[in-house]
């Protein structure tokens, strides 16, 4: 029996977008959903008594969206770092100011970043948390994760060590252990690889393997990681199909070869990799080698948790990338290569291949029911709801997420998060940023957030076709050559 915040949930009349093997879509249709398994999808169906209708109609039902890379513990300082690139983040985060956080600093950053994702219909997240500089902090992490009814993989990193060192302390395998054992939370390793060629990070790859516990990695990014890293871990046979390659925004096609053989994914963090400075979003070249795809946010230090927004720049940045490599050839792109329907796989299938939850990432019958209704019948954007693909890629926000449930239990209804005590929430974020703020320093904490301009920020470059302003002799030059005087 169900019980009464887990009673079946039929979702009437919407175009659903099923995600199966043929990607089919169905105008119109009924998604039905009973203890906490899709139990049918079809048109007009019979339900069980007492079943919470959802009107559907003029929506898209979709999978739950699956981000793969989050550091969520950083989410306490949302937008702090939007003009950073990964280099003050590395000195803000790893040098300077990571040590700061408390424990229950990561955990009011994961509370408010759960909350976050199930509002914009992403229901499973991977905290990439490397902020676990001790064993309190991971406690912390996990406990806010299970206060929020989503779906979470705790990916244990720690970037105040090297990741030989804590993935020996035996108190954080008797957790890992202990959190593998209450099945409450999917888990992972998290850490780099540096391409010191004595391969330090082997020790830790063994534990994992003792743990029997995948590792999510960052590869491929420009001046940290490198196609070193990859050969380090292929010649020591790490590399396998539960790995997850994180960017992989800068390697070399011989790398993209061995991430292919050996089954691995790797999960684009589009806006991150356009903004700080990781490679260019690789898309345009995995997808040419087959290489799985899923799609993450990375961090709201500078961006959200919002897959909407990944979706939207994965397409815009493989078209670009597409069109400028033609026109480099002189060529015209005529059909582009990547559409709509691939980010919404990658965001959806692409996410439960990569974390190998074969039970998420469609609506078929038997899969575990997280389901996402984009339907906001006040928006002008709303309609005419002819591509569906096209219009969650493209024309959707987060704003327009109607229903979401986890598990066959509604944590999103009429656009409402239910059961999110937001004062709680807003209280222990503000409690965070006032200890930040106050151990470093008023000064300090602005200048983290107002980086310097480069040395050459203020200059506007001359330009010879200026009428009104010329700025330099040789601006005059130019002028005086133009106007033949
Ligand atoms: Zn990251």
């Amino acid at each position: 029996m169900s019980s009464p915040d887990n009673r079946p949930v039929v979702l009437r009349g919407g175009t659903v977008l099923t995600m199966d093997d043929a990607h089919t879509v169905l105008p119109r249709a009924d998604v039905l959903v009973v203890d906490g398994k899709v139990a049918a999808v079809g048109t007009d169906l019979d339900v069980p008594a007492g079943t919470e209708e959802v009107d559907a109609t003029g929506g898209v039902v979709m999978p739950g969206m699956i981000d793969t890379h989050r550091h969520m513990w950083q989410t306490a300082m949302r937008g702090y770092g939007a003009d950073w690139t990964l280099t003050q983040y590395f000195v803000w985060y790893y040098l300077e100011h990571g040590k700061t956080f408390r424990p229950e600093d990561v955990h009011a950053g994961n509370l408010l970043s759960a909350w976050e994702g199930l509002e914009a219909g992403v229901t499973t997240t991977v905290d990439w948390s490397h902020g676990l500089q001790t064993v309190d902090h991971a406690e912390a992490a996990a406990d806010a994760l299970l206060a929020v009814p989503g779906r979470f993989v705790l990916a244990y990193g720690n970037i105040q060590a090297g990741p030989w060192e804590w993935t020996a302390d035996p108190a954080v395998q008797g957790f890992l252990r202990r959190r593998a054992d209450e099945g409450k939370l999917g888990l992972q390793l998290a850490f780099d690889v540096t391409g010191d060629p004595s391969f330090p990070e082997k020790a830790a790859f063994e534990v994992a393997r003792e743990l029997g516990l995948p590792v999510t990695t960052h590869a491929g990014v420009w001046g940290a990681t490198s196609d070193a890293s990859i050969q380090l871990m292929h010649d020591a046979g790490f590399m396998t199909p539960e790995t997850v390659y994180v960017h992989a925004a800068s390697l070399d096609t011989d790398s993209y070869h061995r991430i292919a053989a050996t089954g691995g994914s790797v999960s684009v963090s589009t806006e991150s990799e356009q903004s700080a400075g990781q490679g260019y979003p690789p898309t345009w070249q995995v997808r040419k080698h087959g290489i799985p795809v899923s799609l993450s946010m990375d961090t709201s230090v500078w961006w959200s948790a919002d897959l909407f927004s990944a979706m939207r720049t994965t397409l815009g940045a493989d078209r670009s990338r597409e069109h400028l490599e033609a026109h480099v050839e002189g060529n015209t792109v005529t059909q582009v290569h990547l559409r709509a329907e691939h980010v919404v796989d990658w965001a959806t299938r692409g996410g439960a291949k990569a974390l190998g939850r074969d039970d998420l990432g469609s609506l078929e019958v038997g899969k575990t029911a997280d389901v996402v209704l984009i339907k906001n019948d006040a928006s002008p954007v709303s309609f005419p709801l002819l591509n569906p693909y096209g219009h969650v890629a493209f024309q959707a926000q987060r704003g327009d997420v109607h229903t979401v449930l986890v598990g066959g239990r509604v944590v999103k209804r009429e656009g409402e998060l239910v059961g999110y005590d937001g004062a709680a929430v807003r209280s222990a974020v503000e409690s965070t940023v006032e200890h930040l703020r106050g151990a470093m320093g008023d000064s300090t904490w602005q200048a983290g957030m107002n980086p310097a301009m480069p040395e050459d920020g203020d200059d506007v470059l001359d330009n010879p076709y200026t009428y009104t302003e010329f700025k330099s002799d040789e601006t005059r030059e130019a002028r005086g050559s133009l106007f033949g005087s």
